[in-house]
C-alpha cells in the first residue's frame, strides 16, 4: 500500500498535485489496504485511470489528484514589463518549468537588444509556446540579433526537458509530440 508520503514523492515535478482533501481521502485508501476507495474494480492507488481522468476534468475520480497549472506570465511580465504590449499584438505566453530559464535568457537578451532603439520602436514579445515538442518564440519585429537569439534558445529547448529542465536522455516523442527526459515521458507519457 502506498503511503501518503510516497503520494506526495509520487505528485513531484507532475502536472497534478494530492487535492485539499486528500488527507480524507487517504484515509479511506487506508481502509481499503491501498485500494482506490471509488472502483469497482479493485484496483491499487495510484489507479490506472487517474492520469486520463485529470487530464479530462481536472482531477481524479476520487479528488485525490488535482491538476496544476504552471503559468509563467505573470513573473515573466513583472520581470520584462517593456516587452510585452498586452492588448497590441500580444497572443499568449506558455511553455513547461523546464524551459522557464531558456526563456528568461532570450528574453533578457532581446531585452538589451532593445536598448539600441527608441522606446516607441522597441520590439514586443507577442507569442511564446510549445509546439510540436518545440520552443517557438515571436516578436512583432526582428533583428539579425534577435533572430540569433531565438534561434539559440529554441535549439536550447531541444535539448532540454521541459517539464524538468533535465538534459539527460531528452527526446521528442509521443502521442502530443514532446520535448521531455527518459524519466518524465515515462512519468507524463501517454500510451
Ligand atoms: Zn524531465
Amino acid at each position: 500500500m502506498i503511503s501518503f508520503e510516497d503520494l506526495k514523492i509520487y505528485c513531484k515535478n507532475k502536472h497534478f498535485s494530492l487535492s485539499e482533501n486528500a488527507e480524507t481521502i487517504y484515509e479511506s485508501i487506508k481502509r481499503r489496504r491501498g485500494m482506490c476507495p471509488c472502483r469497482v474494480d479493485e484496483v491499487m492507488c495510484p489507479c490506472p485511470d487517474h492520469l486520463d481522468e485529470i487530464d479530462d476534468v481536472g482531477h481524479c475520480k476520487c479528488n485525490l489528484f488535482v491538476r496544476t497549472y504552471y503559468d509563467p506570465f505573470p513573473k515573466f511580465r513583472r520581470k520584462y514589463p517593456d516587452l510585452f504590449d498586452i492588448g497590441g499584438y500580444f497572443i499568449s505566453f506558455g511553455f513547461g518549468p523546464g524551459w522557464e530559464h531558456i526563456v528568461d535568457l532570450a528574453c533578457s537578451r532581446i531585452q538589451r537588444e532593445n536598448e539600441k532603439f527608441k522606446p516607441e520602436d522597441r520590439m514586443k514579445i507577442v507569442q511564446v509556446k510549445e509546439k510540436f515538442g518545440g520552443l517557438r518564440l515571436y516578436t512583432n519585429m526582428y533583428t539579425d540579433e534577435t533572430e540569433k537569439i531565438i534561434d539559440i534558445a529554441e535549439r536550447a529547448a531541444a535539448e532540454t526537458c521541459e517539464n524538468c529542465g533535465s538534459k539527460e536522455d531528452v527526446s521528442a516523442k509521443g502521442g502530443w509530440i514532446k520535448t521531455y527526459c527518459a524519466k518524465c515521458h515515462e512519468a507524463l507519457g501517454r500510451k
